[in-house]
């Protein structure tokens, strides 16, 4: 089902079954009450539902969802007295379509949902509703700016990133290639199929705000069923003739005078070919290319290895001893998943996560939900606003850093607060097992490494007799196993590598040159930079999407920030078109200033403060991952092209 469906719903009559009382007290009682309020009140048109003592809070609690908008049960009881009497009143009225809210009656709902929020952030709420409808879709089309231009851009990578690139400047009337070494659309959920591999965000805003998804089947939907998204994205935007599958970027380099791109790929055949595009889109992902640690004597294990993002299904791990080194969040979802199937399971870790209680985190959405967000038009659109909004600003006060803030352990007051709450969760988990509660209790600050959700199921693991936890280094791989510092030899069948993947050496698969020859990776001296995560000094029209220093740690949505990169990529395109340019080069002191206001704001989080390793840093120290600021300020930056930033270099 689309989101179009969902906001036309089905209209109900009095006597329809499916919508009997016993339905709707059903579905009342499943229901996340603010979202129904809210899609009530805009259905009926009516503001007796989004009454002000009715309003949910805006920031998640320290340590667990936020269920309820933090209603309290009184409270709780009177929304739900006013939703039944909602779709009581929609279904005796036959109500099938919600109309588009008016810009006032827009603000009134955002003010019910999002209160808090000044005015500034109204336009971006708006856009992440989806409200006006495809909003965000560009307003001009390249045959109407210049019948006589052509202009084709090469997307590298089809994951989420790389769909919306093609997307939108499809949209525009744009000639786009997407360009992927894997045989399918779909990018780290084509690639990452290892048991128990299934989203650690919250699902409904993990899907782009204007292709929503009323009907997942869980609150954290496996990676099959995000796979099958973008494979129906890809389809239901008609991108199947833009698709280059199987091939793989060798090199990119930029020609003058003529101000484009050479662009060398391999198809799966070897064969190499070069194509001319006026710009590049790198979508590459941050999270592809395995770390395997270099263990010392690694080569001499008899057994299997091999890495998470490339499972071997082809090994049947029953019966098998299997050790899995690393704890982050796909170790965290493998552990729990192969413990019943293998032999016995040594789990190596290093450091360990924090772990947000996440009581639904594996289950299914009950079917009285599905029935309101199949039925209830726009209840999908308003819950997913929800998910949203409870996760981005209200959560940064917890991981910005206190500079007088002295206790080990955390940053600041209200991370301190969190630490206590998630260390509480912890130790409730652990308390019939004083051995391993030392072990599973971080010692940096919560947000200085990603929050991985937890229903339970890794304490209940762990806890196995046939899984042993171990935090000793580990010093060699021989011939039989892994040797931890402390001299035990771990005697096992298989090693699975959960380490992570080299995460801030961007576009390292490939050899990029830009003006004046220039080659990209001596420019960054592994230190990835890239203006508002985009485009790069002496690499005109080389646009990146979830490029340096765009990955979320705490407050925010990826795939917004997606959405946004894009859509700043097609107004460079727009005016280049418009202006009758060749390309956009940024200029170095935009880049420059930029990055060291992001370096500054980054020292001042969570994450850049802690000492602790973790992906977010490169090779260097430097948090070339993150962002630092508020989600607002990345809408803001990406609204308009600023001129100052760029040279532009006319068409010979
Ligand atoms: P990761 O978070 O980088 O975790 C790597 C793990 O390997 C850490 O526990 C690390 O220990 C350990 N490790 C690395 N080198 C080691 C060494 N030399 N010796 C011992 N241990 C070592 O990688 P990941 O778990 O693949 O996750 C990466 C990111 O991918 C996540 O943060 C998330 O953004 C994304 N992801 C998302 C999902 C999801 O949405 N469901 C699932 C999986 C991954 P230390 O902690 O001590 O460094």
């Amino acid at each position: 089902m689309d989101q179009d469906a969902a906001d036309r719903a089905t209209a109900p009559s009095p006597d329809d079954a499916e919508w009997s009382d016993e339905r709707l007290r059903n579905a009342v009682a499943t229901a996340d009450l603010p979202a129904l309020l809210a899609a009530l009140a805009q259905i009926l048109d009516d503001d007796a539902f989004i009454d002000p003592a009715l309003r949910p809070d805006s920031v998640i609690p320290p340590a667990g969802a936020l269920y309820q908008g933090g209603l309290d049960e009184e409270r709780q009881r009177r929304a739900r007295g006013l939703c039944l009497d909602g779709l009581r009143r929609l279904r005796d009225s036959g109500v099938a379509a919600a109309p588009e809210p008016t810009p006032a009656r827009l603000s009134r709902l955002l003010d019910f949902i999002a209160h808090g929020a000044d005015e500034s952030y109204l336009p971006l709420l708006a856009h992440e509703l989806d409200l006006p409808r495809d909003g965000a879709a560009p307003a001009w089309k390249l045959k109407d700016l210049d019948p006589e231009r052509d202009f084709r851009v090469a997307v590298i990578g089809a994951g989420l990133s790389g769909l919306v690139a093609a997307h939108r400047l499809k949209q525009a009337g744009v000639d786009v290639v997407v360009f992927d070494k894997n045989p399918d659309v779909g990018g780290t959920w084509y690639e990452n199929t290892y048991p128990g591999c299934r989203l650690d965000t919250h699902n409904y805003a993990y899907s782009y705000s204007f292709a929503q998804k009323p009907d997942w089947p869980c609150y954290f939907s496996s990676r099959e069923s995000i796979q099958d998204y973008f494979v129906k994205f890809a389809e239901d935007a008609g991108l199947a003739p833009h698709l280059r599958l199987s091939t793989h970027i060798v090199a990119l380099d930029f020609q003058e005078p003529a101000a484009n791109w050479n662009v060398r790929h391999r198809a799966a055949d070897g064969t190499e070919t070069t194509e001319v595009f006026d710009a590049v889109v790198s979508a590459v992902g941050q999270l592809n290319q395995p770390l395997v640690p270099e263990f010392p004597g690694r080569e001499r294990f008899q057994g299997e290895t091999w890495h998470t993002a490339r499972w071997r299904h082809d090994v049947d791990l029953t019966g098998l001893r299997v050790g899995v080194v690393g704890t982050g969040a796909s170790g965290f979802q493998v552990v729990p998943a192969i413990a019943e199937q293998v032999e016995h399971l040594t789990v190596f870790q290093r450091n360990p996560p924090w772990t947000l209680p996440t009581p639904r985190y594996m289950d299914e959405i009950e079917e009285e939900l599905l029935w309101l967000f199949r039925n209830v038009p726009y209840y999908a659109r308003w819950y997913r606003f929800l998910q949203f909004w409870t996760s981005v600003e209200g959560r940064r006060r917890f991981v910005e850093v206190d500079p007088d803030w002295t206790k080990e352990g955390s940053v600041s007051e209200a991370n301190e607060v969190l630490r206590v709450a998630l260390t509480d969760h912890l130790t409730a988990q652990f308390a019939d097992r004083p051995d391993l509660l030392p072990h599973v209790v971080p010692a940096y600050p919560p947000g200085a490494k990603r929050l991985l959700r937890d229903n339970g199921s890794w304490a209940r693991t762990l806890k196995r007799d046939d899984v042993a936890l171990v935090t000793d280094r580990i010093s060699e791989f021989t011939e039989d196993g892994i040797r931890t510092a402390d001299g035990a030899l771990h005697e096992l069948d298989a090693v699975i590598y959960s380490t992570g993947f080299t995460a801030s050496e961007f576009l390292s698969t490939m050899r990029v040159t830009g003006t004046g020859k220039r080659d990209l990776h001596e420019f960054w001296d592994g230190d990835a930079r890239a203006y508002l995560g985009i485009t790069v000094p002496h690499f005109p029209n080389l646009f990146c999407v979830y490029g340096p220093n765009t990955n979320l740690v705490v407050n925010g949505s990826t795939v917004l920030f997606t959405e946004l990169a894009v859509e700043y990529i097609v107004k460079a395109v727009e005016s280049l078109v418009r202006d009758g340019d060749a390309a956009l080069d940024c200029r170095e002191d935009a880049y420059l200033g930029y990055n060291d206001a992001v370096d500054a704001e980054n020292k001042r989080m969570a994450w850049g403060a802690a000492e602790v390793s973790s992906w977010y840093k490169n090779s260097k120290g430097r948090v070339s991952q993150c962002w630092p600021f508020p989600l607002l300020d990345y809408w803001t930056s990406t609204r308009t092209l600023t001129p100052e930033a760029y040279r532009r270099i006319p068409r010979t």
